[in-house]
């Protein structure tokens, strides 16, 4: 990852933040002038009184893409005019980099490297490739008798409301906005209440890109009360939601209470990670820590059970402790710094809660279990390594969201795949061993939406993205995500003999 000379401090300093909305093309404050204050988990200070948008704001965001869908400014434009403003947009969005990491760091409390090098670097490239697929899908004919033609196409849905979590907020609004846009759907974005900021500007810079006014408006605001609004509101057509499982539910019975809108859940995860005696296991031990602590732990498909093969415990425990050591919680706007504060107070109460739970319930401390850096006047966590976890407990069975994994030990393959299996959720999970057969064999069994074999975290755009049982439905990611925002429509033709 590249560094560069920049102060960030002086930089956020100087920086003046705009936490208004975005309807038509224009920026907007609510229609009923309340706002909300926006602190920064990097050191607790203000950044900004922020939109908080109500059902009167969704009203008129959902019309003005309503409008602009109907008008089919954007809709009724050719694919490839239609890619070369995603394309445009995604080179304004690389152009933006200082600024959108900057906001995405201070919002969050990421580290201002990641918000760099992964969150706009990723944000832009997922917007320019599905600028780029778009004019390549080719639709079908069926093969039916000579009489007839029959025509399956793909139609843009309408009007899509988009509402995202606060972990990687460019990145999940991204991955709903390229393929939503990109097939010609209208969008209304609502993002977390806890990271307005970056999809403000990612929808300016769409503007600037020549994306027509009320083809994307932006509703910052909580989720019980815009968000709630967009899930029930009759004019819209689909949810492509990303959060927790909780919410989760919340969006089908809003489907069900209003207008049986589509509903695409991508949601949280319980991951495992099983680590076999013919693993390497210095590899195995690094990756697994890597992949809990990037972001501070605050990723869906944190692999936060870890499973190990019991002769293997005294050995992946050390190589685990040294490793979690080198993340130890920095200044997030810190070029150095490889792990930041987690997203504000009340998470981070969670997370101790949790590891005060994982304490009561007889886990073993193996390193952390403490806030850090309070003097900041941020929001920081130890990296936290549980011990003797059995996969009962409920630092086992809960999502977490914070720098906190456990180690459970099993004897053999058949109960390392049940205990894999044993939790409510199926996002990913990693399997762990030399053996070429048991790679595989494991790889079947495990119940997740994407399962990894010696190595975690390789990712792709091109790769689908989603879980299977509580963890969602749906994919993300990849050519497959138009399904979530296309509906297939045949047309029949007579033809005369
Ligand atoms: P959350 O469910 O609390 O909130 C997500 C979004 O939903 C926010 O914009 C929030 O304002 C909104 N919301 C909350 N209550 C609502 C309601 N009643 N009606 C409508 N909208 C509502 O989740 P979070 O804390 O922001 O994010 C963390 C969760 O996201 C974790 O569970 C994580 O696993 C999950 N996540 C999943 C994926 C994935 O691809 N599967 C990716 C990232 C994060």
């Amino acid at each position: 990852m590249s560094t560069s000379s920049v102060n960030w401090h002086e930089r956020a300093a100087a920086l003046r933040i705009d936490g208004r909305g975005l309807i038509d093309g224009l920026r907007c404050a609510s229609l009923t002038g309340q706002t909300f204050d926006k602190h920064s988990p990097v050191d607790g200070r203000l950044l900004a009184p922020v939109m908080r948008g109500q059902q009167a704001d969704v009203d008129a965001a959902v019309h003005s893409a309503r409008a602009a869908f109907a008008d089919r400014r954007w809709a009724g434009q050719a694919p490839a005019a239609r890619k070369k403003v995603l394309q445009r947009w995604a080179e304004k969005v690389l152009a933006a980099r200082d600024e959108l990491a900057l906001l995405e760091t201070l919002d969050m409390g990421k580290p201002i490297r990641k918000s760099l090098n992964v969150d706009v670097v990723s944000s832009a490239n997922c917007l320019a490739w599905y600028g780029e697929a778009v004019d390549k899908i080719y639709d079908e004919i069926a093969p039916t008798a000579s009489t007839a033609l029959a025509l399956i196409t793909r139609e843009p849905m309408g009007v899509i409301g988009a509402i995202v979590p606060w972990n990687y907020p460019m990145i999940m609004a991204c991955w709903k906005l390229g393929p939503a846009l990109a097939a010609g759907n209208s969008v209304v974005l609502k993002p977390s209440e806890k990271s307005p900021f970056t999809a403000v500007r990612l929808a300016e810079l769409a503007i600037e890109a020549g994306l027509p006014p009320g083809v994307l408006n932006v509703i910052p605001g909580f989720g019980h009360e815009a968000g709630e609004a967009l899930a029930l509101h009759p004019e819209v057509d689909a949810i492509g939601f990303t959060g927790s499982t909780r919410v989760g539910r919340r969006m089908l019975s809003y489907a069900g209470e209003s207008n049986l809108k589509r509903v695409y859940n991508e949601l949280g995860g319980k991951s495992a990670f099983l680590i076999f005696e013919d693993s390497d296991v210095e590899a195995a031990a690094r990756t697994a820590v890597g992949a809990v602590l990037f972001n501070q732990g605050e990723s869906c498909n944190a692999p936060t059970r870890i499973l190990v093969q019991e002769s293997l415990m005294p050995e992946v425990l050390a190589a685990m402790r040294d490793e979690a050591r080198s993340y130890e919680p920095g200044d997030p706007l810190d070029e150095a710094t490889n792990m930041g504060a987690v997203v504000d107070q009340g998470q981070m109460k969670t997370v101790l809660g949790y590891i005060d739970k994982g304490l009561a319930e007889g886990a073993e401390l193996a390193c952390g279990g403490q806030q850090a850096r309070q003097d900041s006047g941020g929001f920081y966590v130890q990296p936290t390594v549980f011990a003797g976890v059995r996969n009962d407990m409920v630092i086992a069975r809960e999502e977490i969201f914070g720098p906190v994994m456990g180690v459970i030990p099993f004897r053999t393959e058949a109960e390392a795949i049940a205990l894999a299996n044993d939790s409510q959720y199926g996002l990913q999970a990693s399997v762990w061993s030399k053996q070429i057969d048991r790679a595989h064999r494991v790889a079947r069994a495990l119940q997740a939406g994407t399962v990894h074999v010696n190595q975690y975290d390789e990712d792709d755009i091109t790769v689908p993205f989603g879980g299977v049982k509580q963890s969602g439905n749906g994919r993300d990611k990849s050519l497959h995500a138009f399904d979530k925002y296309t509906e297939l429509k045949t047309t029949w033709l007579r033809i005369e003999p």
